[in-house]
This record gives structure tokens, sequence and C-alpha cells, in this order.
């Protein structure tokens, strides 16, 4: 019987975690890594420095990063539906990452053959309860096989940082002035990271703010991407001295609790 065609691919987020895979994976599964792919689903709405860590990951790993666009760009997408993403309606994960990966299966099935899919997913141990990939059906669960290198080893946090800067790649830039990766209108962003995008990347704001401005406004419901208020509000400069306070006051609290904590 012929052996099913083996697939081994690794989703880069531009973040530390998946980085910090790829590197591990070169370290401790040199056969694996040899027939890994990795890849890249690019929203076209990452930040630039993201891009730029991507090219570092290349030239480190010496190692070709496939990057993989959706069908049409978020752009193209708003203006056909002018709806903006929100939490209650993530169809930006939907349309900019989910489809482009299952449209990178099937190309790969049509170009290379059927086979088995191994996804190494790069959670850490501490944060095992995060989902990873989770195959829906029998097809998915025949064609899928979601992989946790990181977890399986007992990888944390300290680990990652440990990885990442004895491989010399260190932090994507973007930790400097921002918690998270992915768009740079995320939703999910705190009022001082959308502040630092601003003083970063005032064409990148610019842009988000005519999202905000000119999205749909279904049942009556004003669109702002941040609780805190529009983005035009929050970039005058009594708001942008408020929002640096009190996120100054979050970090106090939070060393505090930590150190409460670490004293129980
Ligand atoms: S990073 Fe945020 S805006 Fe971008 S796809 Fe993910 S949830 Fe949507």
């Amino acid at each position: 019987m012929n052996k099913k065609k083996e697939y081994h691919i690794l989703s880069l987020s531009g973040g530390k975690d998946s980085t910090a895979l790829a590197f591990f994976m070169r370290e401790n599964m040199p056969e694996i890594f040899k027939k890994l792919e990795l890849v890249f689903y690019d929203t076209g709405c990452d930040l630039p420095e993201t891009y730029n860590y991507l090219n570092k990951i290349e030239v480190f790993l010496n190692k070709k990063i496939t990057i993989v666009e959706p069908d049409k760009s978020f752009d193209h997408i708003f203006h056909t539906s002018l709806l903006i993403p929100a939490p209650h309606r993530r169809y930006c994960t939907i349309e900019l990452k989910v489809k482009p990966s299952w449209k990178f299966i099937y190309q790969k099935i049509k170009k290379e053959g059927e086979g088995i899919f191994y996804f190494y997913i790069g959670i850490r141990a501490d944060e095992s309860w995060r989902k990873g990939i989770t195959p829906k059906n029998n097809r998915e669960k025949a064609l899928i096989t979601p992989k946790y290198p990181l977890i399986e080893n007992h990888i944390n946090i300290y680990d990652v940082e440990r990885i990442l800067l004895d491989n010399g790649i260190n932090y994507p830039d973007y930790y400097n002035w921002r918690e998270r990766n992915g768009c740079y209108f995320c939703f999910y962003q705190k009022p001082l990271d959308w502040i630092n995008l601003y003083e970063k990347h005032p064409e990148l704001y610019k842009q988000a703010i005519y999202y905000e401005e000119n999205g749909r406004k279904s049942h009556g419901e004003i669109f702002r991407w941040c609780s805190f208020g529009t983005l035009r509000e929050m970039i005058q400069t009594d708001n942008i001295k408020k929002i640096k306070a009190n996120s100054n006051k979050n970090k106090i609290q939070k060393y505090c609790n930590q150190k409460l904590f670490d004293t129980l």
C-alpha cells in the first residue's frame, strides 16, 4: 500500500511564539525542519514591523516563507460591504486567514497530491488552554493533524524569550510599543496601542479613521474601533494625555498585583 504523502506546515503569525517554534524545530526536530514549509497568511493589513520581522526570519533560518494572500483584499471587502470587522463580526479572520489557509491546502493537493497535513502550532505550555486548530468534520480530521511541539516540550514564555535571544532574532520591533501583532486596525487593541499607532504610523492611523468614519452603521449602531471614543477624538491632546496616564496607572497596578502574588 502506498504511504500517504506528508505535508509539514508551520504558520508564522509574525509574532514571538510561532517564530520561536520555527527556531525550536530547527534545533530539536531537524528531520522535520528540512521538510517544513513556513507559511504566512498575509492580511495585507499587518504592521510594517511584521513584514520586516518575516524578512529577518527568512534570513536567519535560511528558509523561504510562502506568502498566501486572500482572494479579496480587506479594502475590497470593506468597499463592497462597508462593514467594519468587530468582536461580534470577525469576518476579517474568516476572509483574511481561514479561507486562504484552506485555499492553500487545496492548491497543494491539486499540485502535489493528496496527503496528511501536519500543522505545527506555536501555542506555549503556559497557555495550553488556548484553542489551536480543531478539525470540524471527518474530511478535515482525515486531512489535518495539529501538532503542538511547544506544549509537548514544556516550553513556556521564558523559554520562548530565551530561544529568540539565543538565536539573535529577538522580538519583533512592534513589541516596543504594542502588545499584540495582527492588523494595524485590530479592534482588540487597547487605547494606548491606538495612540502608539498614531505616533509610529500616522498614515495607518489615518486609514483606520477612514474605515471608522465610512463603515456602515447598521441598526443605528455608531461604529467605534475603540470603546474610548472615535479615533479622531482619541488623538485630541487632552485625550492622548489621559490615555497615557491611565495606562501608566494600570501598569503600576499590574506590577503591584504581581508583587503581591509573588509574595503569597
Ligand atoms: S488581527 Fe484583528 S482585525 Fe486582523 S484578522 Fe485578526 S481579529 Fe481581525
